[in-house]
């Protein structure tokens, strides 16, 4: 089987790091009696046939002993049943590969991109589909920060412009437009638009029945973001005492799979089954997202999503077909043109949505408190364990009651405190793996163990008041550090066999790479990512071979070209500075405040800690913090006042045109919101599995 090319055990490295073992929770359906040690201490062995036994080390006294073997060293011992493990046990942690996920991540994969096109092209009137593809922000700005950072490391200069998104989007336009033959190629931030309003309207509902108390109020509050199919996947196997909490809400890639077959589709003129939807993500379990079997149409056998790819391999397909996407493409600096005429199905592109780069989710609904609010709300936001867990409050100005407790929890072990307390705070039992799949199994139970229902609003300054809502993602750092995205950059040699200075060096011969397909060992096999050092081509390609994935400074570069608005002026204006590494680190300036998306402040400690916001629609200038390094100019530009112009402009596109699919697709009759639940909201699963715990089914 063959894997993509760019698929490594270390790309799948997504939330948990590969040293650790194996975390699958073990449930023992029928346990034995205790056996009792005397001298406490036993040792596992492995005999020469593979067989694991445990065995009482010295001067232990093994009682009760009664599956006694005798292995090869002659040692009495006990031996031990062999794991199973299936896809269904899968948390999706990485740390291993199922064969069942191999052929789930076989089937999507760049490779089968190329062989749907190839297959397309020859195809009969009846069997011909329409290929579209969909990319997400964090791709583009990864791509965007990665081509910088290669500029800036090839530039003689100590400044070089860097590339935006919107520029790279262009670029893959043209890519897949003239090299794949794909005309239609979209950005996924309109379907986000629309993911984040039938979210907002989710949580409305949600806290509607938290107020009402008793049963009805029971697993409502928090909601907890679902947009990440990694937390989703943890969530179901491990933890179904929390399905409850999760949100409904489709992801945007799944809401893109709603808008492109069911919607632009329709406009023209294609059935879902005939058109062929690529999908361009940052990490892998996007995959097992689009593979689920909620998002399969039974009337057309098509999935929303065909085929999803990542970054690495989007950028591997260039390299194959031999496109450069370092070379700039006619056009891709102009300003984006907007619809014309009610009629069109052209969509907004690179909507910013004030908050984080893994969605927004948490910022939406503040925003949305602050302007329903008859009266100021301010916002103050404390970090928890590290940057990674922060909570943020709205307080009524003056009485400081508190209205909204919310957090952002990135990555899993901060994923796994908050279930802890999330449990607490809810009276649901939770706990790793069995305990917490006995408290799910119960299902209609969570809620009868509820200590309290209602989070109910506080006036003790927030100290005791529990989450409303918790914007949960598997990856450190968040969706711009998937495992899917590129790996950092290394400044190249200034030239082949020159260093820094231009004095001519052997790289080989003075052990900074290595030759091709040789490790530091001598074998010639792969070289290890983690010990190595780079090789020739490596170093070459500019792509570092001993770069962590994860790496803290690469991830705020990456997050910072996510912020990064390249709707109108070419960014030499803000300068991206090259420092040291030779990576660009970007510098941005950004205006405004949170009502009229002018800024987009990425949730983190300096973008809302100690600041305060105004209640009702009269929110006051944010300061915002966008990667590493932002500065806020009060006295805008006519460039900046131009682009703030324009993302005003394109959010009441926006807006417009949301109401307009939602009305298309679900209609105003009795049905719209049974066809809304259709359209935009989804279930999850925890279902038995044959190893006697809870798992889903693909
Ligand atoms: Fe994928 Fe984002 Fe979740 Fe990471 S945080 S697993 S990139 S959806």
């Amino acid at each position: 089987m063959a894997f993509s090319g760019a698929l490594t055990l270390t790309d799948l490295n997504d939330f948990i790091s590969p040293s650790q073992a194996c975390i699958k929770p073990v449930e023992q359906a029928d346990k034995k009696p205790e056996e009792k040690y005397v001298g406490a201490k036993t040792e596992i062995v492995v005999d020469s046939s593979g067989s694991y036994y445990e065995v009482a080390s010295e001067g232990a006294v093994q009682l009760n002993n009664t599956s006694a073997q005798i292995d090869n060293e002659g040692s009495t011992g006990t031996k031990l049943e062999q794991a199973q493990i299936s896809l269904n046990d899968c948390l999706a942690c990485s740390g291993c590969i199922t064969s069942a996920e191999s052929i789930l991540i076989t089937l999507q994969s760049h490779a089968e991109v190329f062989t749907f096109l190839d297959s397309n092209k020859d195809a009969t009137e009846d069997t011909k589909k329409l290929p579209v593809l969909s990319i997400a922000p964090q791709p583009l700005a990864s791509l965007a920060a990665s081509l910088t950072a290669s500029a800036c490391s090839s530039s003689s200069s100590s400044a070089a412009p860097p590339i935006t998104p919107h520029q790279v989007l262009r670029r893959v336009q043209a890519f897949c437009r003239e090299a794949l033959g794909i005309a239609h190629v979209f950005d996924t931030t309109f379907a986000r638009h629309l993911a984040l309003r039938e979210h907002l309207l989710e949580f409305e509902e949600r806290k509607a029945k938290d107020k009402l108390g008793g049963e009805a109020a029971q697993g409502q509050l928090p909601m907890l973001a679902s947009a990440c199919p990694g937390w989703i996947c943890y969530a179901e196997k491990a933890h179904s005492e929390m399905l409850p909490f999760i949100s409904r809400t489709k992801s945007p890639q799944q809401v893109m799979g709603t808008l492109v077959k069911e919607w632009m589709g329709k406009h023209a003129g294609f059935t879902p089954d005939k058109v062929y939807h690529v999908s361009v993500m940052p990490c892998y379990d996007k995959k097992l997202e689009a593979s689920r079997q909620d998002f399969y149409n039974d009337v057309y056998s098509t999935r929303d999503v065909d085929c999803v790819i990542t970054t690495g391999e989007l950028e591997l397909m260039m390299r194959e077909k031999g496109w450069d996407l370092a070379q700039p493409v006619p056009g891709e600096l102009d300003e984006e043109a907007e619809a014309v005429n009610a009629e069109s199905t052209a969509l907004p592109e690179l909507i910013q949505h004030a908050g984080s780069s893994s969605g927004s989710y948490l910022m939406s609904i503040i925003e949305h408190l602050q302007r329903e609010s008859a009266v100021p709300l301010t916002l103050s936001s404390k970090i928890m364990r590290n940057a990674d867990y922060e909570e943020f409050t709205l307080t009524v100005a003056g009485s400081g009651k508190t209205v909204f407790k919310g957090a952002k929890c990135y990555g899993f072990r901060n994923l796994q405190n908050v279930v802890r307390k999330v449990g607490r705070e809810r009276g649901v039992r939770t706990a790793g793996g069995a305990a917490g799949r006995l408290a799910g199994r119960a299902g209609a139970g969570v809620g009868r163990r509820l200590k309290k229902a209602g989070g109910g609003g506080d006036e003790d300054g927030g100290k005791d008041k529990q989450y409303d809502y918790v914007e949960v993602m598997a990856c450190p750092g968040g969706c711009v550090n998937g495992g899917g995205q590129l790996k950092p950059i290394l400044p190249k040699p200034q030239e082949s066999g020159a260093d820094e200075e231009g004095y001519p060096r052997d790289w080989v011969q003075t052990g900074v790479v290595l030759p091709e397909n040789e490790t530091e060992m001598g074998a010639t096999t792969a070289p290890r990512a983690d010990v190595d050092p780079p090789s020739v081509a490596a170093i070459e390609s500019g792509v570092v071979m001993n770069a962590k994935w994860g790496d803290k400074d690469w991830t705020r570069r990456v997050e910072a070209a996510y912020w990064l608005d390249g709707s109108l002026e070419p960014m030499g204006q803000a300068g991206v500075q090259c420092d040291e590494e030779g990576s660009g680190g970007a510098e941005i300036k950004m205006n405004g405040g949170p009502h009229d998306l002018d800024a987009p402040p990425p949730l983190g400690p300096s973008a809302a800690r100690g600041r305060a916001m105004g209640g009702g629609r009269e929110g006051p200038t944010v300061s915002g913090r966008a990667g590493g390094r932002v500065n806020v100019k009060s006295d805008a530009t006519s460039a900046e006042r131009r682009r703030s112009a324009q993302r005003i402009r394109k959010k009441r596109w926006a807006e417009k045109l949301a109401d307009r699919v939602l009305k298309e697709l679900c209609g105003s009759d009795d049905d719209a919101v049974k066809n809304r639940q259709r359209f935009f909201r989804t279930e999850y699963h925890a279902v038995e599995s044959d190893v006697g715990g809870l798992a889903v089914k693909w």
